[in-house]
């Protein structure tokens, strides 16, 4: 892996020719342009493991906001550039996209801040990220043109499938790594490294976590429960009592977790039936990893991580729904078909899928089949806005209670045809 000749051809390999040909693009403009230019971070990880990734980082020894600008024009693409953090997007006329960085170094000036960023060289720059796997780079112009650079021993790493932080004081540095490691070791089924686990442990017996904004945190979680098999990541934060910053009090008991369980096998069913929207699948784990806080508590939380308004209040709503659902599914009645049309069409999808996982009873698959196979079919209307219009209702929320009250009829039996609705209509909102 150490030749010029072995990093191109793995390049055009696992790559691809077109690939291949916008690195070798980008070495000539650097050339052009007398300045020395690097491929980073997760894009080489990724090609030694042989998992495709496209998304090249650049880093530029030098002025990097330039040498964007250079290759936007290269590649007839534009350039948006953060001053601040000189670093750059190359948007290409198709929409691909390369980050481009100058090489720095970034001094904390307290633990958990946002890092001070300095020009520096890529040796500096690469000692200053997070784990070893994530440190190499590839040089892409002048001599050794395409060799891998490997200063911390990172292939060693990849081949011992094992995260280890470059320095003892990684984790003060920046807390959001306890996530990240937790991340790439299940991402890739690797193992944290003994020393780096220790150092986990300590800083998070130390509390670190808790300087970080709530916006970072959230943000961690969020990409965390974006990953592949949910489940494993939240276990080894809970192993790692991680989720205690989110909240204390998430405890995750054997009941949380068996619903958390029962999620995939939810999800799966999901696939099975034409639903109108795809779930997003991280903020079902998100709901149900929050679900079993009491009010004040979850309030707490939802302060604490800074949410923004629109996410703040499904998640408000979804417990809130999904509660009501358990409880009404709980009691002992078989419930008339526009109760259980009420009660599911009230659910978010993300929430009937938590739901599902928290009530796995044949009774509720039971509602939630028929609900779908056909409820969902009955409650279809003829009827359209401009046909209310055109009927002198005067469009505005009213709208939305006539088609809920319209859909709970045609569920009940009560109406069928669309000369039923218009009938319905004229009698239940026009003729008072
Ligand atoms: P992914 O496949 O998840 O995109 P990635 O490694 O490309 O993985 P990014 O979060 O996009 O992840 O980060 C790009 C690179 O920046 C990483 O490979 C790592 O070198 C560096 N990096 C990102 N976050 C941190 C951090 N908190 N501390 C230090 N280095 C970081």
């Amino acid at each position: 892996m150490d030749t010029q000749k072995n990093v191109k051809s793995l390049l055009k390999e696992k790559l691809g020719q077109d690939l291949l040909s916008i690195l070798e693009r980008i070495s000539q403009v650097a050339s052009r342009s007398e300045l020395t230019v690097f491929a980073v971070g997760g894009f080489v990880r990724d090609l030694l493991l042989n998992i495709p990734n496209k998304d090249i980082d650049i880093v530029v020894e030098g002025n990097g906001i330039l040498f964007a600008s250079k290759l936007a024009e290269e590649f007839d693409g534009q350039v948006k550039t953060h001053e601040k953090f000189g670093t750059s997007v190359v948007i290409f006329p198709d929409g691909y996209r390369i980050d481009v960085a100058m090489a720095r170094v970034e001094y904390y000036e307290y633990p958990a801040a946002l890092p001070t960023v300095k020009q520096s060289s890529v040796n500096s720059d690469l000692s200053r990220r997070d784990f070893t796997i994530n440190s190499l780079a590839i040089k892409l112009n002048g001599e050794g043109a395409f060799s891998l650079i490997d200063f911390f021993n990172s292939e060693r790493d990849l081949k011992n499938k094992e995260i280890h932080v470059l320095h003892n004081l990684s984790f003060i540095d920046d807390p959001c790594r306890l996530f990240r490691a937790i991340k790439f070791e299940q991402r890739f089924s690797f193992k944290i490294g003994k020393q780096t686990g220790e150092l986990m442990r300590d800083a998070i017996k130390k509390g670190l976590v808790t300087s970080l904004s709530g916006t970072r945190l959230l943000n961690e979680i969020t990409l965390i429960l974006k990953e592949r098999d949910p489940l494993k990541h939240i276990l080894r934060m809970k192993e790692f009592d991680l989720l205690k910053f989110l909240s204390p009090e998430i405890i995750l008991d054997s009941a949380d977790l068996e619903a958390l369980g029962k999620i995939e096998t939810v999800l799966s069913w999901a696939e099975t039936i034409s639903l109108t929207e795809k779930p997003e699948v991280w903020y079902v784990y998100l709901l149900a990893i929050i679900y079993s806080l009491d009010d004040e508590s979850f309030m707490q939380m939802l302060e604490k991580l800074q949410m923004q308004a629109r996410l703040k209040k499904s998640l408000t709503i979804d417990r809130r729904t999904c509660k009501k659902a358990l409880e009404l599914l709980g009691e002992d009645k078989n419930w008339e078909p526009e109760v259980i049309y009420h009660l599911f069409s009230d659910l978010s999808i993300e929430a009937l899928i938590y739901f599902l996982a928290v009530d796995s009873t044949d009774r509720a698959n039971q509602y939630a089949n028929i609900y779908f196979t056909q409820y969902c079919g009955q409650a279809e209307l003829s009827l359209t806005g401009d046909d209310l219009v055109e009927m002198g209702l005067k469009p505005g929320p009213i709208f939305q209670s006539v088609f809920n009250a319209l859909r709970e009829a045609h569920v009940k039996g009560a109406i069928e045809t669309r000369d039923d609705e218009v009938c319905w209509v004229k009698k239940e909102f026009l003729e008072q």
